[in-house]
């Protein structure tokens, strides 16, 4: 059996989109539960409008299925425009997206942006502008090289103990700044001969203690399939630790339901890489999936990629990191943007992220300062980059800058 047949996505699957069906403005002070139908799991306010707006037949425990929300995923100009109002630009890029990273947004993240303008950091994550049909020459399709570390099929061996497994090309909303657009939302897909293989290499290499299970996003595989990717990762002796790389509490929250927490839970240590752009997609029912998570023993990190006009100002990276806090997520890393094609209206300089994170320093706990890398282009790997607070450095002293200009001085013999 192809293990993908597994997936829960639909897409095209079941469109429900309809025209308004009510005059009424999000965040209106509405009733939107009868007593006897309070429901079990949160639904906000706003999503709640959203839906009774756009989805009316639609009862609060589909909502809240995750599968409902991959299948009434909107993934075309057409339904997209039933429910906002596009820009020039966006139509533009949106008639043009045949051979790249298709659309995709899920019901609830669209009920975070439906009545945002177009520079709406949350909208400009999911909705491409005509900026991203233009290509320059020091973008690359694989920017980090991973088709030459790749030994086999959804294995990406860069550094010396541990490994990358892609393990589908999925996701439940596709990021336009994403560095594996060469690949996420298409269709080829890894069979279940091709999880063997990729178990096999890893169970070869007794040098890889640590295993990434990453895509696209294994969250939108099923529990089943998740639970055999994991058994047999787990069951491979030198592996020490499991990580998983997903967006999901951020774009598709219904998904951390109690079955997968059980299923996750037999695989512990397993450490899960969670991906933050703005503060705004901390919403109450992205914390209360991040909380979950952490109730389950999860450790809890994020990785956020500096992205132009999004997040490169220390104010809103600031507020990110100390909203990802309080949900109980580490701040990991914060990325240079990579080379991708069509990537310019979202990269900044580096001295632009080396600005944020000197801004942070000092200014904040340190537990809210994420590490900041640039991943080589060329396959380098991710590579660490700090402000300079070194003045000076000789076999006598270091002189350090301390982040309020104060100088200090620690002998070195
Ligand atoms: S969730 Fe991750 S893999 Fe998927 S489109 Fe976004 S950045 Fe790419």
């Amino acid at each position: 059996m192809n293990a993908n047949n597994n997936e829960a996505t639909t897409l095209h699957g079941e469109s429900r989109l309809v025209g308004c069906s009510s005059d009424e403005e999000p965040g209106a002070k509405t009733t939107i539960f009868s007593q006897n139908e309070i429901p079990t799991t949160l639904v906000s306010n706003r999503s709640s409008v959203f839906m009774h707006r756009y989805f009316p037949l639609t009862t609060i425990d589909s909502w809240n299925d995750w599968k409902w929300q991959l299948r009434n995923a909107i993934s075309s100009i057409e339904d997209l425009k039933k429910i906002m109002k596009l820009s020039e630009k966006e139509i533009m890029a949106l008639n043009n997206l045949k051979g790249r990273l298709p659309l995709r947004i899920t019901p609830y993240f669209a009920s975070l942006i439906y009545n945002s303008k177009p520079s709406n950091p949350l909208r400009r994550n999911v909705i491409p502008v005509v900026e991203e049909l233009l290509e320059t020459s020091s973008e690359q399709s694989d920017p980090l090289h991973e088709k030459s570390f790749s030994p086999v099929k959804g294995i990406v061996h860069r550094y010396p103990d541990r490994v990358l497994f892609t393990v589908t090309q999925v996701c439940s909303n596709y990021c336009r700044y994403c560095t594996r657009s060469h690949s996420v939302g298409r269709l080829d897909k890894l069979g279940r001969q091709d999880y063997e293989k990729a178990f096999n290499y890893i169970a070869t290499h007794k040098e890889v203690r640590d295993v990434l299970i990453s895509g696209g996003d294994p969250l939108t595989l099923n529990d089943e399939t998740l639970d055999y990717i994991l058994s047999n990762i787990r069951n491979i002796e030198h592996v020490e630790i499991i990580r998983i790389g997903t967006r999901v509490p951020v774009v598709l929250p219904q998904r951390i339901t109690d079955n997968l927490i059980n299923v996750l839970k037999k695989y512990h240590p397993l450490f899960i890489s969670l991906h933050f752009s703005h503060p705004d997609e901390i919403t109450d029912e992205c914390a209360k999936a991040c909380n979950k998570l952490a109730d389950g023993g999860f450790p809890l990190g994020s990785q956020t990629v500096l992205l132009k006009g999004i997040n490169d100002n220390v104010p809103t990276m600031k507020e990110l990191m100390h909203k990802l806090l309080k949900i109980r997520v580490r701040p990991y890393y914060l990325y240079q943007c990579d080379l991708i094609p069509g990537s310019g209206h979202f990269r900044t300089t580096v001295k632009k992220g080396l600005e944020i994170i000197k801004g942070l320093i000092g200014f904040t706990s340190g537990y809210a300062v994420p590490t900041f890398v640039v991943d080589a282009p060329g396959g380098g790997g991710k590579i660490p980059l700090l402000p300079n607070f070194v003045v000076e450095h000789n076999e006598e002293r270091i002189v350090l800058r301390n982040y309020k200009g104060m100088l200090c001085e620690y002998p070195e013999k």
